[in-house]
């Protein structure tokens, strides 16, 4: 078993120690691992046939689950993030691929950029003995970068994704992260009007190359109101929301806007929602091991995983089409379709619970990095997004103390540096970072990765000083 396997494993167990989950759901997480037989997980997923579905602008039927591919399983994770090209493991993607379609997921959710450039061909492999009519693909068109800008360039990578994908027609397209960047309407207007992108789009829509039409959107909310406002008839509009970001995305990073206002505008306008990040990058999923948060789910429900109570949050808003969930590991895709089969919405008195629970969370000052990789690699070997992990789950431990007075500061101090030395080589921590700023245009979150990278360098540098950080700077 890869090692990233054993610690995905590990994070499941460290919620039902934390939690104090009882020995039912212990027993039921352990025995759907990936290596568990047929026979003896029918006793413990539902009966194909009772996933839950949304129907489209159309009237066709989207399954409430939907499979991301950002995140893909690896044979050698460390070699995807160098930027190897053949870390995927094909066999588990297409086994997950199938075994999704068992039990009704019918949305898949790609891009050019995904794991690596992989993701697309990856998904047309696993999907190609499936009769075509069984699943919808849905891609994005990628341009991020200025080479893609120009009309040709952005045109060969709609052109290559049809090839990758190996379709002739694509169900889902969507303008890939409208809003991203410092000067976002302007890279908008140059991503997809002044180049005649958009207008080519929906030409291919006419023609019915693509069925669906959407953009997805992080960041700056003039250029969200600009594509609702600009006459265009979207099929579907793709959103980050959860239960943190419904009302506090912007405590939790001043750059985002709450999903209860994005969503508001899509209900409005009736375009129906795709949402992305229901567990805000895995956090939501492993609390990023905070007690406080954890025990208010506990006691709400002792059978529940957080993850489920984060899904059926996100699949709670009628306006919902469908919720992507990355599902890396079998354990994960079958507690969703779980979760979703049949969906259960939420009461006044849960949505309440979880309300607190966003609030407890947000008053950890954590950094709001979802794992999604876009940033990586980072030219100097820096691991970016477990720097950040840990940082999070350091801070939301309770195991970030920066006063040397406090009474539990020896074993924060060592919680935070052994730990750090263990998820992170060291050739690859924030020491490293040469502010270079290549990363940042890559961020959908906007994070200022090298000040963050300085702040915590500072820190880890006062601790092994056993400094405040105001001595340090003394
Ligand atoms: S700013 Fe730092 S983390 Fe970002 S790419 Fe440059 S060296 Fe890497
Ligand atoms: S720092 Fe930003 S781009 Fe990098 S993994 Fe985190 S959210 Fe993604």
């Amino acid at each position: 078993m890869s090692e990233e396997r054993e610690q995905q494993k590990w994070n499941r167990r460290d919620f039902i120690k934390m939690a104090g989950l009882g020995a039912a759901a212990v027993a039921s997480l352990s025995v759907s691992g990936c290596e568990t037989e047929k026979g003896d997980r029918t006793s413990l997923m539902p009966k194909p046939g009772q996933m839950s579905y949304r129907t489209n602008k159309k009237g066709e039927k989207v399954s409430l689950l939907g499979f991301g591919m950002m995140r893909l399983p690896t044979v050698d994770h460390k070699a995807l993030q160098r930027g190897s090209t053949a870390a995927i493991d094909q066999e588990l993607v297409n086994s997950l691929v199938a075994e999704a379609l068992e039990y009704g997921v019918n949305y898949f959710d790609t891009s050019p950029r995904y794991a690596q450039g992989q993701s697309e061909k990856v998904l047309g492999i696993a999907l190609k003995p499936f009769p075509r009519d069984k699943y919808f693909i849905a891609t994005k068109l990628s341009n991020f970068t200025e080479s893609d800008w120009s009309r040709e360039g952005s045109i060969a990578m709609y052109e290559q994704s049809f090839k990758d994908l190996q379709v002739e027609m694509i169900d889902y397209m969507l303008l890939h992260g409208i809003g991203m960047g410092d000067d976002a309407m302007k890279v908008f207007n140059t991503r997809y009007m002044d180049n005649g992108i958009l207008d080519f789009l929906l030409e291919q829509r006419e023609k019915g190359r693509i069925r669906n039409l959407g953009f997805s959107y992080h960041g700056d909310i003039a250029v969200f109101d600009h594509a609702l406002a600009m006459g265009v008839d979207w099929d579907f509009v793709q959103i980050q929301l959860n239960y943190i970001d419904w009302k506090h995305a912007k405590e939790v990073n001043t750059r985002n806007s709450n999903a209860e206002y994005l969503y508001g505008e899509l209900w409005k306008r009736k375009i129906p929602a795709v949402i992305m990040e229901p567990l805000l990058g895995g956090r939501l999923a492993n609390m990023n091991g905070n007690r406080k948060a954890l025990r208010i789910l506990k006691e709400a429900d002792p059978e529940a995983t957080p993850a489920a109570w984060a899904l059926r949050y996100a699949g709670h808003h009628e306006g919902v089409l469908t919720v992507l969930s990355g599902m890396t590991f079998r354990e994960h895709l079958r507690e969703n379709i779980a979760t979703y089969s049949p969906h259960r919405p939420l009461n006044p008195a849960e949505l309440d619970m979880l309300e607190t629970v966003a609030q407890v969370m947000v008053g950890f000052k954590t950094i709001p990095c979802n794992t999604c990789q876009y940033c990586m690699p980072c030219p100097y070997g820096l691991d970016i997004p477990t720097i950040f992990e840990h940082y999070n789950r350091c801070v939301s431990e309770e195991n970030y103390v920066e006063n040397i007075h406090d009474a539990r500061y020896q074993a924060a101090r060592r919680a935070f540096l052994v730990g750090y030395d263990r998820s992170v080589p060291k050739l690859r921590q924030a020491d490293h970072c040469t502010a270079c700023g290549r990363c940042v245009p890559h961020c959908p979150q906007r994070i200022d990765i090298p000040t963050e990278m300085e702040k915590i360098d500072r820190f880890v540098d006062a601790l092994k000083q056993e400094k405040t950080l105001e001595e340090k700077k003394a």
